[in-house]
């Protein structure tokens, strides 16, 4: 038996690799399986080109067998396999990727997954064990090998015997500490959990015995112990199935088994794009508001998977925060990724992506507002204080994006309505978008301010939420009508009076007028003749830009 050295800088990136690149130690298994995957992915790879082999997808498989006693976990796999160079070269070999060269010399073209490129997933294995025994044959040969290593200190490789092609790779897992239990990687049910967490749409079966309770046959109170092999993963995505076989069902189930929410979704979204870059997602617009939403412990993200591999739980970049409430993954091939996997290298495809997400969405809830307005309408009362948020937050440069969502309450219809509807039914006198803001409806109703421009029988919007009168002061207009707050100084409405009349009478009461000025002394700017009043005798109104309204919130925010 030849015992070899890793090379001096592998020793060092080991050690880094074992303590630093990845953050959870789980993991591991998320690299063996990828690792196992492409190496049947090669085979499927070579049996396309070489006729004398066939590939039978039945007897590809990889196989979890965990060992209490011996508190050892086995992953093997009916793939390519490796021969002793390959052995030495690709596991001897820190950061060197067989697969990447696989890749590279087979110019693998757009449909092949193989998933591995950077050549150290496969150490993170030291992470929860002592040992680590590969056995391996390769496809074509007569010798099988056994490489094994105990980290740092190097490897041995000698000859072994195995029946089939394939690679088996036998971890002995470390001692429990007090900080860590390595007990669990050989627990079934943490097995299977993590399988499903990160290796749920591996394309080959992974297999693995459990333990299980069920109703003896022919009994309805008896029960049976049963022992059985068992797939774990569900292996083809939803998201790579055809639209058309899908049924709102199915992605109700996959909201639910994704945890997404305790509701049902009220709509999903399901995208393939091959385009500059290629993704798959699957998007749901909630139907109820997750009860943390609008606290700062709400976290907003897309799951974000590469080539089926997940890669990162929430990932944020890809939600605009005002489309924050979506829930929901993406998969794409053309995502680059840095050495752990855990993060993105360059951002450029994941820009590209959360823009096309973005219309998308917005797509998605338009053509809601149209064709389901009720559905829209409840989407609206429990997110579009954040379609608002994001009006206002932005420096109007979401505008084009949200402006066709926002709806208000209005005077005219009772109800909401967008600022289309409003725009389109503007008389032509109306030169306008005119806004109240209030506590509620019913006190905007009897505001004095709202007289005259109810009475010219133009439509008011009530603004009831703090944040509607901020947002509308971004938007500035729509469509080229301007917003006008009612307690505005000009409201643009021509009165039949003339001006000389008004100036008149602001002379005739000039000493009503200052005395009642001295009186309320700092409180007004100045007391006026007004045009506006039907049934009331005074009201208040504004110059400039700050609404009586705002004011109030701006006092009651904290400094
Ligand atoms: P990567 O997967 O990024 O290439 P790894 O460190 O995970 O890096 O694996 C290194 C190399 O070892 C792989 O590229 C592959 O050539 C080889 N290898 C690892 N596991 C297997 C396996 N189960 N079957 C065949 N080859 C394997
Ligand atoms: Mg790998």
């Amino acid at each position: 038996m030849e015992k070899k050295q890793f090379q001096a800088e592998s020793k060092r990136l080991l050690d880094m690799m074992i303590h630093s690149i990845y953050s959870q130690k789980e993991i591991f298994l998320r690299e063996l399986i990828s690792n196992a995957s492409d190496a049947i992915d090669k085979i499927y790879y070579k049996a396309l080109t070489d006729e004398s082999l066939q590939f039978d997808k039945d007897s590809y498989y990889i196989k979890i067998v965990a060992d209490k006693d011996n508190r050892t976990l086995k992953i093997s796999d009916t793939g390519i396999g490796m021969t002793k160079e390959d052995l030495e070269h690709n596991l001897g070999t820190i950061a060197k990727s067989g697969s990447l060269a696989f890749k590279n010399e087979n110019e693998l073209k757009d449909g092949y997954d193989i998933i591995g490129q950077f050549g150290v997933g496969f150490y993170s294995s030291f992470m929860v064990a002592d040992v680590v025994t590969v056995i391996s044959k390769a496809l074509g040969s007569d010798e099988a090998y056994k490489w094994e290593s105990t980290g740092a200190d190097g490897y041995t490789i000698e000859s072994y015997e195995k029946d089939s092609v394939g690679t088996e790779i036998i971890l002995t897992l470390k001692e429990n500490t007090e900080d860590d239990n390595y007990d669990e990687y050989v627990d079934e049910y943490r097995l299977k959990s993590i399988i499903k967490k990160y290796s749920d749409f591996i394309r080959y079966p992974i297999k693995m015995d459990v333990t299980g309770r069920r109703l003896k046959e022919g009994s309805d109170n008896e029960f049976e112990e049963y022992r059985e092999e068992q797939t774990i993963n569900s292996m083809v995505p939803i998201w790579r199935k055809n639209k058309k076989e899908l049924t709102s069902e199915d992605y109700e189930k996959f909201y639910a088994e994704k945890h997404y929410g305790f509701d049902k979704p009220s709509k999903h979204i399901h995208i393939s794009v091959d385009g500059a870059v290629r993704y798959n997602a699957i998007l749901f617009i909630p139907e109820k508001i997750p009860f943390d939403y609008y606290t700062k412990e709400y976290e907003k993200g897309l799951e974000l998977y590469s080539n089926g591999v997940l890669i990162m739980n929430k990932c944020a970049d890809l939600l605009p925060d005002y489309f924050s409430f979506v829930k929901g993954m993406v998969d794409s091939e053309d995502l680059s990724l840095n050495i752990s996997r855990e993060m993105l290298q360059h951002d450029r495809q994941l820009k590209l992506i959360a823009k096309n997400i973005k219309s998308k969405i917005k797509n998605q809830l338009q053509s809601l507002l149209k064709e389901e307005r009720e559905k829209y309408e409840e989407f609206y009362n429990a997110f579009g204080r954040q379609l608002k948020f994001g009006v206002y937050s932005d420096f109007g440069s979401n505008k084009d994006v949200l402006q066709d969502l926002l709806m208000f309450y209005s005077s005219k219809e009772k109800k909401l309505v967008t600022l289309d509807e409003y725009v389109s039914r503007m008389p032509e006198d109306q030169k306008y978008i005119y806004y109240a803001s209030g506590e509620s409806y019913e006190r905007i109703e009897k505001l004095p301010q709202t007289e005259l421009v109810l009475e010219k029988g133009f439509e008011i919007l009530y603004f009831t939420d703090d944040i509607d009168e901020f947002a509308i002061k971004m938007l500035m207009a729509y469509k080229e009508k301007e917003f006008r707050s009612v307690s505005s100084g000009d409201l643009g409405i021509e009165e039949d009076e003339t001006e000389q009349n008004t100036d008149a009478q602001q002379d005739e009461y000039k000493d009503l007028f200052a005395y009642m000025k001295d009186m309320l002394a700092d409180k007004v700017k100045a007391v006026r003749i007004s045009k506006r009043l039907k049934t009331h005798p005074v009201c208040l109104s504004t110059e400039g830009e700050v609404t009586i309204e705002m004011e109030k919130i701006l006092k009651s925010m904290p400094n």
